[in-house]
């Protein structure tokens, strides 16, 4: 069933009985050409282009809960392509061209909206690291815009200016950022891969790999054994857990990172701000509630909840600036695991077992990645080939000391 406005019309007519579920409830089959692992929005996009793009069909996606019950689900629906370094602007940047056409890919409302993101500065130090940042930008085909004090209070009047502490002197922006609504991507992906012939098969949770002499032949899962030649694993936050079923240990560990939303506001906030000088990150769902996040919280854990001191720092960055804001009631709040690589960069790659492909480390920033990491994730996969994109997202780069550290903050995973 295609959605249109003839579909709506004729639905709204007769009583909205026709609609028909987006995706089937597959049964796992004995085998299959192709298994992802992992229902989440970067194993969803990558079967949907492997049977659109590289012509796969008989493919699966195993997915131990529910669909949209991972971090696609969970996070603070930016996206972006403001990176630095060479070796991400250009994936993400991939990226963001995909999420332009992703609604009409997918004929799927998932509300792109690209309503601008601005990175504040506070110091002419920092300035002059996001003009050298715009630059890297321009270079890889983005839109960076260097916004003064004036223009930016032209904008964003209700910022803290003047605070004697952090001062705002103005933002980098990039006017094609914005948000997605999260689970309608994992939603879209589901309803598209399943159109294509795709198997998405929800409360199957994979418990071993069938490998031997070096060849990945198959997996275990708690609905039985499944075979395919090929195995793609796009586990986020469990991802270490995943691989050791493996025996592969990951330059990698999992943190909690918390998002909230608060009650419902009259609209304030134009697009995406985040804090130069502290860890805050704010946009305004179309509901009116402010959406926003922080740091995750600093220990390893792979509980999908957070704790209070983390709470209060963010809500402290959110009142230092915008300080009317702590007027503001929280609504509710949910925590996320994170995928945290050692060099804040991710992982689109072979693994040394034949047949066994891995896709993770996204730290808090995978869900902008959604297309592009499925795109590439489809590519390698079919063609064995990397993606130009995302050739430098190897697994060996940490042993032969090619990191792709955009924060400069060295092998500290929870720092990224
Ligand atoms: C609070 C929060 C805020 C964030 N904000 C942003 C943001 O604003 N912008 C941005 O770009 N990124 C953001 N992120 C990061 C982004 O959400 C993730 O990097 C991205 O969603 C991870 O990829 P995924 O969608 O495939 O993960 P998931 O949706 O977590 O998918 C992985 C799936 O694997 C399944 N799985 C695990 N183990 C097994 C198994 N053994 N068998 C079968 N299935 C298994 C899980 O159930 C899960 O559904 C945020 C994350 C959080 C938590």
């Amino acid at each position: 069933m295609r959605y249109n406005a003839l579909q709506i019309l004729r639905q709204g007519l007769t009583g909205h009985k026709g609609w028909k579920p987006a995706w089937r409830k597959a049964d796992p089959k004995p085998e299959y050409d192709i298994i992802i692992v992992g229902g989440g929005g970067h194993g969803l996009a990558t079967a949907h282009y492997l049977a659109k793009t590289f012509k796969h069909h008989k493919v699966a996606v195993l997915e131990k809960g529910w669909i949209g019950g991972g971090n696609v689900g969970r996070n603070t629906t930016i996206i972006r392509s403001n990176y630095m370094l060479h070796e991400n602007e250009g994936f993400y940047e991939f990226s963001l061209k995909l999420w332009e056409n992703q609604e009409r890919e997918l004929n799927y409302n998932s509300m792109v909206s690209q309503r601008g993101i601005i990175n504040l500065y506070h110091s002419d130090p920092q300035r002059d690291a996001y003009v050298r940042r715009g630059n890297a930008m321009a270079l890889n085909g983005a839109d960076p815009v260097l916004l003064d004090q004036a223009a930016l209070r032209k904008m964003c009047p209700f910022l803290n200016f003047d605070n004697a502490r952090f001062p705002i002197k103005g933002g980098l922006m990039q006017p094609r950022g914005g948000t997605v609504r999260h689970d309608a991507v994992a939603w879209g992906y589901a309803r598209s891969a399943d159109q294509q012939g795709v198997d998405i098969i929800e409360n199957c949770e994979v418990t071993g790999f069938i490998i031997n002499d070096g060849i990945c032949s198959g997996v275990e899962t708690s609905r039985g054994q499944i075979k395919a030649s090929k195995i793609g694993v796009a586990v986020a936050g469990s991802s270490s857990r995943v691989m050791s079923m493996a025996g592969m240990r990951l330059p990698m560990e999992s943190h909690v990172l918390q998002a909230f939303v608060s009650e419902g506001l009259k609209p304030l906030i134009p697009g995406v701000i985040t804090y130069g000088a502290g860890h805050f990150y704010v946009s305004q769902s179309d509901k009116g509630g402010l959406v926003f996040g922080g740091d995750i919280d600093g220990y390893n854990s792979y509980a999908q909840r957070g704790n209070l001191p983390v709470v209060e720092d963010v809500c402290e960055g959110g009142v230092s600036l915008m300080p009317m804001i702590g007027k503001a009631r929280l609504l509710r709040m949910w925590g996320g695991i994170m995928d945290m690589s050692m060099d804040g960069s991710p992982i689109i790659d072979k693994t040394h077992i034949d047949g066994l492909y891995f896709n993770g480390g996204w730290c808090y920033g995978g869900f902008k990645a959604t297309p592009a990491s499925g795109y590439c994730f489809a590519q390698l996969i079919a063609t064995d080939m990397p993606h130009e994109t995302a050739k430098h997202y190897r697994m060996d780069r940490f042993s032969r000391g090619l990191m792709i550290d955009e924060k400069g903050q060295g092998a500290q995973p929870n720092l990224h």
